[in-house]
């Protein structure tokens, strides 16, 4: 069975390493990141004082590598609620840390006990871990995936639980256990789980750090800059596959292809400020006038396609004129806070329906030429092929 020093050796290394790997992620900017840092920075302190123990002076032994262990724990959970853009109260957490070295040296000088040390520790890293658990539960709507979140809140909770039961079992047998260092199997094992509860932790955030880049470049990859539509590549591809879906269940699908109109005079007018705002307000509308599972894509600059799945041609057309009546709508109720209403603007429309042999371009090519009829015809409405 390993000894209790190497366990605890085996932990300081493990923070040195996630230490490494954190210091890697810093340029990713992600907050919470810093906070690990410093966390497993700590760590390493407070396990190598703790490994040392009985080499060490006891003030070193006792309060301060519970009380830098205490503040290590302390900075992951301020790290957690940094990630999830939640506040960190800096002063609990301060009043958390003292409070514990202040237990520890009350049952090290005034009533030496080392189940009443244990047990405070215990209950301070269970309390830590259940409040990160929740901290990440609660803010399950950011979850962009599962595994990062679950993982991390299953070891979170586990832990929390550990540490529970470790804090009821010192309490209850407070003259058989002495010693951090005691070599009997309970010991060991909840030495263990204290000990990795750190590197643990930072895997579980490492994970969720990784799940954000991957979000982010997903986002930069697909989406257009400014008004966040699907960008004109996205389309593409997003297309290909609706397209050969369409096919094999021969269902219809329907494309628009849409275009602000004179939207020249707009930036003439107002400034291409303005035209800019217009154009996010454009994309703000037409996601309320389109379905889950249709696309809307910025195609070029005030031209937007929309991709219609499962769409025949009188619901396309249903849902064209949805579109062109939320445009021309009052800008009161797209009011973006901070910012004044955009001026009004209208929309023409062009419609096409997927023909059997039709390739992507094909299908854009006619739908950009019922627009250019909607143009023809006095803007302002809905055309189809
Ligand atoms: P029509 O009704 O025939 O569509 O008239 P229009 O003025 O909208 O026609 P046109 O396509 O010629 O004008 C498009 C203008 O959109 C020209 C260009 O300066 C402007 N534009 C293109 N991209 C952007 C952008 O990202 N921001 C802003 N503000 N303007 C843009
Ligand atoms: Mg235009
Ligand atoms: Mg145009």
């Amino acid at each position: 069975m390993p000894s209790a020093f190497n366990i605890l050796v085996i932990g300081a290394l493990f923070c040195v390493v996630m230490l490494l790997v954190l210091i890697s992620l810093l340029r990713s900017g992600i907050p919470g990141v810093r906070e690990w840092s410093v966390a497993n920075g700590i760590g390493f302190f407070a396990l190598v004082l703790y490994a040392l123990g009985q080499e060490l002076p006891e003030l070193a032994a006792y309060e301060l590598a519970n009380g830098t262990y205490a503040a290590a724990s302390a900075a992951i959970l301020a790290g957690f609620r940094r990630f999830f853009g939640r506040k960190v109260h800096v002063r609990p957490l301060l009043l958390g840390v003292l409070t514990v070295t202040a237990l520890i040296a009350l049952f090290h000088y005034a009533i030496d006990s080392f189940a009443l040390r244990t047990a405070t520790v215990a209950l301070y890293q269970g309390g830590i871990c259940f409040l990160i658990a929740m901290t990440i539960s609660r803010s399950r709507q950011a979850w962009r995936s599962h595994y990062p979140y679950v993982f991390t809140v299953g070891m979170a909770g586990l832990i929390a639980f550990g540490h529970a039961v470790r804090a009821v079992i010192y309490l209850a047998n407070p003259a058989e256990l002495t010693s951090l260092l005691q070599p009997s199997p309970w010991n060991l094992f909840f030495l263990s789980a204290g000990t990795f509860v750190l590197p643990v932790l930072t895997i579980g955030a490492v994970m969720m750090v990784h799940d954000t880049m991957m979000a982010k470049a997903e986002h930069a990859a697909n989406r257009d800059f400014l008004t966040g539509a699907w960008s004109r590549r996205a389309l593409f591809e997003l297309a290909e596959r609706e397209l050969s879906l369409a096919r094999r269940t021969n269902r219809p699908m329907a494309l628009l292809m849409l275009d602000i109109d004179n939207f020249k005079s707009i930036n003439d007018t107002w400034g291409h400020t303005t035209g800019d705002r217009v154009l996010m307000d454009a994309v703000l509308r037409a996601e309320t006038a389109i379905r889950s599972i249709d696309y809307f894509a910025r195609v070029g600059g005030e031209e937007f396609a929309v991709l219609l799945p499962e769409t025949g041609r009188t619901a396309g057309v249903k849902v064209a004129e949805r579109i062109r009546v939320t445009m021309e709508g009052s800008a009161s109720a797209f009011h973006v806070e901070g910012q004044p209403d955009t001026p009004a603007y209208t929309v023409s429309i062009g419609l096409a329906m997927l023909r059997d042999s039709d390739s992507f371009q094909e299908l854009m090519r006619r739908a950009d030429a019922a627009l250019y009829a909607a143009k023809a015809s006095g803007r302002n409405r809905v055309a189809c092929d």
